[in-house]
């Protein structure tokens, strides 16, 4: 025990049980209790992996909005995930924030997963390097990561629920192993699951104890997943900080249970102690040394550079690189170019400033080009809020609303002028809880004559008030059970009105807040919005052929939607959504030089992949999106991903696809064959493997040796050129397979990488280390290394691996 320990253990012996209670059960949805008597300050916690939300979810306290965690991973880059983490450390400094709620390190197991965005990848190295490099980055500033969700929420179905059935050594060397090598990276907390492995709930599991605490040493706090913690015996389990808080399955009850003998309190003060540390930690504990480097990072141009890392261009029949002179006009076509979607749904989400869609990125990068739109298909599904430009804030006289909030009686709260009709209060100070009604109102000036659907999409009854009438009113159907669908991602209920470019209408939206006991009340989210103008879909592929075919060259933007890829539910498909397929193949019969932007969180189908010039896939790039699509489109800068997960070209052949429990279980019955490790047992080839890429220049694989480090590691030396005529980066990719194995084994895995980037003409000498550990399987003694020999076999992607060579590895046990 350290001396800081010490001074910790006297802290915890000047609280009574009551204030130890308190604390581990958190105090409100982002905050822990504060315990002034002992100099401790409440802590703040905040979402989200990909950005830094704070504690209000406020288009006036705007966020930093970074290409999402598979965008990172497709950099398959260390060095910048560190900097992503000191990027997002920076902003919750800013922001107040002691504590984020990431990374996100469950695999890509499924690609019917609906909130891989969220995740890196398929594969536990690639995801365990970038994930330490995160976690490594964020904590140097002070500022705690929280690798979750702990362990196996691999898909959403049935989240709070499901038991998910996994052998141990499937766990071992899958899904546990970037937990443990954040840990090893010095994670100061972990977030537990809700779902269930092996029987127990994760907030009660064994697995907390054992091995996260006894063989991997965390010594920090596992904060449950919010309203995860559901029993007084979760206590008694290495489950340390209940939230959000109160959380009412701990606070009175918990201090029952201590009082009558049903809990130990030493459970309780093993929790508070960690607690504490994780106080002193990040500067909350008076006397504590300051935790807090403040750095200076230009988060704008960072997100940018991550977007193009993050750009994984998987076709190029010659056309790309653009040139600016050869284009006098260009057509931009797809819902997702104007609107772009640079996040996935759900807490993860930010409210970022602004965004560059790809519109902006190409207008911005071509100004003395004619650049033509059209939307081509409709992709979003539901509400979007209404333009803030068109809106007049009826008290102010700003853009923007005013949003009231009433009790039982009528009276009035509560008020506050907000810039949004998409509005979540998930903390905050409006009076959720004590309040019955909501009220919002504006005066809407639509700049066009349309015909449109207005309405609102919450989980509450509501209804919409124009000029005095009543528009519409109704509940929305929640489909499904799951509360953080219903809640981030709510259905939509609408009706048509007519639109006259000009005319002020007067918009009065009211919702009925009733108590849901689900532990999320005071917590409220509201759209009120309209849908896209009810066009017809094959006149609208019309008007993009039409401007496709007078232009020199065709952008299309297409993508997946809310609907498609949220928090809180799965996909029943990896179809585009609308006709976006019929319409990229309509452009591309249109004009031969037709470049195809995917932007998709996880795998979508790419049915007309051969009939364009190019394919680029964005991931969810994050604000700075568009102007990476711009940058790459026209060459300032190298597409510089390569696919952190395999793209299939047929839903059939997808190797690993249920995501659906049978009977309340999830058998993870492939054990230790996901990803591309299933693909290759199963001898079926996806559209585009994993860690495949192009980029804008060529390279020859020249030469590999290896060496046997002390240690056990090995570290092969590799030589390669750049026989492009321009520089660039590319990835070295490490597999080891092992013929006649006595075990049971992947075909071949990852077990290294680096980025590597030359001149033109260069040639370069490249080492991988790769520990001993990489080799080694679980065994029921441990970790073990099989005696003989390994083949290391190095290339581009999984199946592009030119050089390989033979090396011993020692075979004692692993410690
Ligand atoms: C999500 C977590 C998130 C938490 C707080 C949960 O529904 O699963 O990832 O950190 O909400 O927003």
């Amino acid at each position: 025990m350290s001396t800081s320990d010490d001074r910790l253990i006297d802290l915890l012996a000047q609280l009574s049980l009551e204030d130890k209670v308190r604390l581990v059960s958190g105090e409100d949805f982002w905050t822990t209790t504060p315990l002034p008597q002992i100099g401790l300050r409440a802590m703040v916690l905040s979402d989200g992996p990909s950005g830094v939300r704070g504690p209000v979810w406020d288009e006036r306290q705007p966020s930093l909005n970074l290409p999402s965690a598979t965008a990172l991973a497709a950099s398959w880059d260390p060095e910048l995930a560190s900097r992503y983490g000191a990027v997002a450390a920076s902003e919750a400094l800013r922001k107040g924030v002691d504590v984020v709620l990431g990374p996100t390190i469950n695999l890509q197991r499924s690609p019917l997963g609906g909130r891989h965005f969220e995740a890196f990848s398929e594969d536990p190295e690639l995801t365990a390097a970038l994930a330490e490099a995160y976690v490594r980055g964020m904590q140097a500033l002070g500022i705690a990561a929280t690798p979750k969700h702990y362990v196996a929420n691999d898909s959403e179905t049935d989240r709070f629920t499901v038991d998910v059935r996994v052998d141990e050594r499937t766990l071992r060397e899958l899904y546990l192993l970037p937990f443990e090598r954040t840990v090893d990276a010095g994670a100061w907390a972990i977030m537990s699951a809700y779902n269930s492995v092996n029987g127990p709930t994760m907030t009660e599991n064994p697995l907390l104890a054992d091995p996260l605490e006894s063989e991997w040493g965390f010594d920090g706090v596992v904060v449950s997943d919010w309203t995860a913690v559901r029993s007084v015996a979760s206590a008694t389990a290495a489950q340390d900080l209940a939230m959000p808080g109160p959380a009412p399955a701990w606070s009175d009850a918990l201090i029952a249970a201590v009082r009558d003998g049903r809990v130990a309190e030493a459970a309780i003060d093993r929790k508070v102690l960690r607690l504490l540390r994780l106080a002193d930690r990040v500067g909350a504990l008076e006397g504590s040394a300051p935790a807090r480097i403040a750095a200076a990072f230009d988060g704008q141009a960072f997100a940018e550079e991550a977007a193009i890392a993050g750009t994984v261009m998987v076709r190029n029949d010659g056309e790309l690189p653009w040139h600016r002179d050869a284009i006098r006009r260009i057509a931009v076509i797809g819902h997702n170019a104007r609107v772009a979607r640079t996040q996935g749904g759900g807490s993860a989400t930010v409210i970022p400033e602004h965004v560059r869609s790809p519109l902006d990125g190409i207008r911005a990068a071509l100004p003395g080009a004619e650049v033509v739109f059209e939307t081509g298909a409709v992709v979003q599904e539901g509400v979007a809020e209404l333009p803030l430009e068109q809106l007049t804030n009826p008290v102010t006289g700003e853009h923007g609303v005013v949003v009231s909030f009433h009790d039982s009686d009528g009276r009035e709260l509560f008020r506050e002028h907000r810039r949004s009709t998409a509005l979540v209060w998930f903390g905050g100070d409006a009076p959720i809880a004590e309040s019955r009604k909501v009220v919002l109102h504006t005066f809407y000036t639509p700049e066009a004559d349309e015909e449109l659907r207005l309405g609102f999409a919450t989980s509450n009854p509501g209804r919409v008030f124009v000029d005095g009438e009543l528009l519409v009113e109704g509940t929305p159907v929640i489909e499904g059970t799951d509360l953080g669908a219903a809640f981030l991602s709510p259905p939509s209920i609408t009706a048509p009105l007519s639109a006259r470019r000009g005319v002020r209408r007067e918009l009065r939206a009211e919702f009925d807040l009733l108590p849901t006991g689900t532990g999320l009340d005071g917590a409220l989210s509201l759209t009120v919005g309209m849908t896209p103008p009810d066009v017809d879909p094959d006149a609208l592929i019309a008007r993009a052929v039409e401007v496709a075919a007078s232009a020199d060259v065709a952008l299309v933007v297409v993508g997946t939607n809310s609907r498609v890829e949220s928090e809180g539910y799965d996909r029943s498909d990896l179809d585009l959504p609308g006709r976006q397929d019929d319409l990229v193949r309509a452009v591309a019969a249109a004009n031969p030089h037709t470049v195809v932007v995917v932007n998709a969180g996880s795998p979508v189908l790419l049915p007309w992949r051969d009939e364009v010039a190019a394919v680029l896939v964005g991931f969810f790039g994050g604000q700075e999106f568009g102007t990476a699509i711009a940058d790459v489109v026209f060459g300032d800068a190298e597409p510089g991903g390569r696919l952190p997960t395999s793209w299939p070209a047929d839903l059939a052949d997808v190797p690993v696809l249920d995501v659906t429990p049978v009977n309340g279980a999830l058998e993870y019955s492939e054990g230790i064959h996901i990803g591309y490790r299933a693909w290759l047992r199963a001898g079926t080839r996806p559209a585009f493997p994993f860690g495949f890429g192009l980029g804008y220049t060529t390279w020859d694989w020249r030469s590999i040796e290896a060496t046997a480090g002390d240690d056990g590691s090995v570290t092969v030396h590799v030589e390669l050129a750049n026989t492009g005529d321009r520089s660039g980066k590319h990835v070295v990719q490490v597999y080891a397979d092992r013929a006649d194995s006595a075990i049971e084994r992947p075909e071949r895995w990852l077990v290294g990488f680096a980025v590597v980037r030359a001149a033109a003409g260069e040639q370069l000498a490249v080492e991988v280390t790769v520990p001993r550990r990489r080799f080694a399987h679980w065994s029921d003694d441990g970790w073990a290394v099989e005696p003989g020999s390994f083949r290391l076999r190095v290339g581009s992607d999984v199946t592009t691996l030119p050089l390989a060579v033979q090396i011993e590895v020692p075979a004692e046990v692993v410690a």
